[in-house]
């Protein structure tokens, strides 16, 4: 599970939050991370437009 120190968020879609991160090289990360209490499901993209395909695909398990 990454740091979600420096997450700011960018835009929700569904239950997935999009933001963005540095990971320990210091690279911009974009990050989708489902908000339901019941998924945790989140992980780390190079681009946007990936975590946003990741964000409209993903099944949420809360559902
Ligand atoms: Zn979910």
């Amino acid at each position: 599970m990454p740091a979600r120190d420096f997450f700011h968020s960018v835009m929700r879609i569904g239950p997935v939050q999009i933001g963005t991160h540095r990971d320990r090289s210091g690279r911009t990360k974009h990050a989708a991370a489902c908000t339901a209490d019941d998924c945790g499901w989140s992980a780390d993209y190079s681009t946007q437009t990936a975590a946003q395909l990741a964000a409209r695909t993903h099944r949420c398990r809360a559902n």
